[in-house]
């Protein structure tokens, strides 16, 4: 399937053909119209899938420009993969003039934290360090609608469990969820009954 049976905006769809991405990977094909809606998902797919487009289109496009505060939080388990995924933001979320904002463990806490008094649309990171900044009072999560799990099961198994769990405990409770696990063990099952609601899942 084309992106341009998508219903997204004509900012994102440039952006897409600039990036040279003409037909929709499996797994963007039935994420991008449920997370268009704000359902939350847990979505079973490896790296390689396309599985960053596919909830970074639909939240690229659902982005209030105007709005300073992040309004979406995407959690990493690595510093590698938090830097890519802001990349992805950056290019898809190019014509809109999105801003994203990548914290993580080894970075200058100082320079982050100057990047995100400016205006920061996308914060991804690793959970360590965005608890970090919540705790110090240098991330503002009440305007957070969107939060991804990326690679949840590693986060998990890297020892991130707990703070993973309190930075969902620091989340407006009216937001969108999505999970992204290559397999599914009991903590993951116990994140998305304690934290998510009316879960969908897609498997590809
Ligand atoms: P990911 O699974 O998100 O790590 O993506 C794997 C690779 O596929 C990345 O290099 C993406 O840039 C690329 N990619 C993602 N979606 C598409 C697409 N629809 N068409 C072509 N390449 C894509």
């Amino acid at each position: 399937r084309s992106f341009k049976d998508f219903s997204v905006s004509e900012e994102i769809r440039k952006a897409l053909k600039g990036l040279e991405y003409e037909e929709a990977t499996e797994v963007q094909e039935r994420v991008i119209p449920l997370a268009l809606e704000k359902k939350d998902l847990f979505v079973k797919a490896r790296t390689g899938s396309g599985k960053t487009a596919a909830y970074a289109v639909p939240i690229c496009e659902l982005i209030e420009w105007l709005e300073n505060k992040p309004q979406a939080l995407i959690l990493t388990p690595t510093r590698e993969l938090s830097v890519q995924v802001k990349e992805d933001f950056t290019n898809i979320g190019r014509f809109k003039r999105l801003k994203a904002v990548a914290i993580y463990g080894g970075h200058s806490f100082t320079m982050e934290k100057t990047e995100l008094k400016q205006k920061a649309h996308v914060v991804t990171g690793t959970p360590g360090r965005v608890m970090d900044h919540i705790e110090r009072g240098t991330l503002s999560l009440d305007k957070i609608q969107y939060l991804v799990l990326d690679e949840a099961d590693r986060m998990l198994d890297m020892g991130f469990a707990e703070q993973v769990e309190g930075i969902l405990k620091e989340l407006p409770r009216d937001r969108v969820t999505m999970m992204f696990s290559a397999t599914m063990p009991e903590g993951i099952k116990s994140i998305s009954s304690n934290y998510m609601k009316d879960t969908m899942y897609i498997d590809v």
